[in-house]
């Protein structure tokens, strides 16, 4: 007898359905599968036979043949035990066929019969709700993050006899996600930069960075606050839309870190990765493969501290997703892109004793400073268009009482994320319809288009560009971080005074 049950499969962020087709009869007992699958797939005919039986259902021995396609693409994973075990128990007259046919099923089997969650629900969800399915059968603990598709019922399931019991009554508690609201901000510490205080210059660049998205260098040594300070880059930036969320949320769903109890990304992501970290776990990949931290920073932050441990390789091959907002995975028959449109901030110590300019400390000759900086490599430092030095507060500014609140206020969190929304806002009309977003994100003609400098300003440029030995990249990242300054004003020119300031920012170019 054979039976046919839907289930769907993950291919880079989205879903595709497949079909798992059953086919049982008497003979030597066997269990094939075939469909081009990966170990962990296969492996799934153990616990499909004794989850079966341990929920109590009999089989007679019997030759079992499975097919999953399409066959053109390698599965993936241990969601497809659960449509197996429901072919099995249909192929059997357990289950009615024509109950299976207008549902997905998706879920990995213990060998009790219990149903435990999967990575990637969310997109899985979104494809079967547009194929028209009726109906999902998810695990029970992916059910919160199923239940935010619309125009599909999702029905949560904990074991193999729940789920038969499920299909043959057509019941299912069916869950809304309107339940999200009174989860935000559970265990989350709400930061600011108003808890930092002193560092006026650092916050100004900060604020900057943001405005146009340009990657920010934070230079300072142990304990001057550069982490205290790209940990509030998210706090300052436009909040999430729905439909960022959920793009993110899908991201995380396939990474499988997803909250149960809080199942929709609500924030923008600052992610911190170690120094140690893997390429494929910095830039996405692997045997299952599973965005990166570039990805899953994606909207966010993705934070480089102590950026000269880490290894060369794994900077180089972060530079080219950086510039083109996205990463391509290529694998044995497949090749998918993963988004990488995230902002950097790195930050590193100013020379190799970490104390420069505290010359009591520090005696690294300019030599040796230079060295240091030059450990990064040139292409990569051109990823970052702005560079700020963060020194240790003095004591003055740390006990300083709040009774100066004008100055204060100019950099809370709530008052930089409104000059930003502002400069954000002309950059969307700017940029409308040309494919960029961000004044960082400029190329050559745009620069030439929306960074013309007027005669004075050019003559301040011309001796910068002497007297610092800029090279051309050097200068154009200038104009671009003055264009954002400007922006910020709601200028329309560039003045001296931005062009002046994105010079005091700009960053480490080699001489
Ligand atoms: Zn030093």
């Amino acid at each position: 007898m054979f039976s046919k049950v839907y289930s769907a499969m993950i291919y880079g962020l989205e879903a595709e359905i497949v079909n798992v087709e059953v086919d049982v009869g008497n003979g030597i007992p066997v269990f094939e599968m075939g469909g081009y699958l990966s170990g962990e797939v296969k492996e799934a005919k153990d616990r499909v036979r004794v989850a079966i039986r341990n929920s109590g259902y009999e089989l007679p021995p019997q030759r079992i043949i499975v097919n999953i396609s399409p066959a053109d693409k390698r599965k993936d994973g241990t969601g497809f035990d659960l449509p197996i075990a429901l072919g099995i128990l249909a192929a059997n007259g357990i289950i009615a066929q024509q109950k299976l046919l207008d549902c997905i099923a998706i879920g990995e089997l213990s060998l009790d019969g219990s149903i435990h969650g999967v990575n990637g629900i969310l997109p899985s969800v979104c494809e079967a709700a547009e194929r028209g399915y009726k109906r999902c059968y998810i695990p029970h603990k992916n059910l919160q993050e199923g239940c935010m598709v619309r125009g599909i019922e999702v029905i949560g399931v904990d074991s193999l006899q729940d789920i038969v019991r499920k299909i043959t009554d057509n019941t299912g508690t069916q869950l809304h996600c309107q339940q999200q609201t009174h989860h935000v901000e559970k265990n989350q510490e709400v930061i600011d930069y108003l808890d930092i205080r002193g560092q006026q210059a650092a916050k100004r660049a900060t604020l900057i960075a943001v405005a146009g998205m340009h990657n920010i260098m934070y230079i300072g040594s142990p304990g001057s606050g550069k982490t205290m300070l790209a940990k509030r880059i998210a706090t300052i930036m436009p909040e999430l839309s729905y439909e960022e969320k959920l793009q993110l949320t899908k991201i995380y769903s396939v990474a499988g870190e997803l909250d149960a109890d809080m199942p929709m990304v609500q924030k923008r992501p600052f992610r911190s990765p170690h120094h140690n970290i893997t390429a494929t776990a910095l830039l996405g990949g692997g045997r299952i493969p599973r965005p990166g931290e570039i990805t899953l920073a994606g909207k966010g932050v993705l934070f480089l501290d102590e950026l000269t441990e880490f290894q060369p390789s794994i900077l180089e091959a972060l530079r080219q997703p950086l510039e083109d907002r996205k990463i391509s995975i290529v694998r044995l028959n497949a090749a998918y892109t993963y988004p990488a449109d995230c902002m950097v901030a790195g930050a590193m110590n100013p020379c190799k004793c970490g104390y420069y300019p505290d010359r009591k400390k520090c005696h690294c000759s300019d030599r040796e400073i230079q060295r240091y900086l030059g450990r990064i490599s040139q292409p990569m430092w051109d990823r970052f268009d702005i560079s700020v030095s963060v020194e240790r507060v003095g004591f003055d500014a740390l006990s300083e009482q709040t009774q100066d609140t004008d100055a204060t206020d100019t950099y809370s969190s709530q008052s930089m994320r409104k000059q930003i929304e502002q400069a954000r806002q002309i950059q969307r009309r700017r940029f409308e319809g040309m494919g960029i977003y961000f004044n960082a994100q400029m190329r050559a003609k745009e620069i030439e288009q929306f960074c013309h400098l007027r005669e004075k300003e050019y003559e301040v440029m011309r001796r910068a560009y002497d007297k610092f030995q800029l090279t051309g990249r050097g200068y154009h990242k200038i104009l671009k971080t003055a264009r954002t300054i400007a922006d910020l004003e709601q200028s329309e020119h560039i003045e001296t005074r931005h062009l002046l300031e994105a010079i005091s920012i700009r960053s480490y170019e080699r001489g």
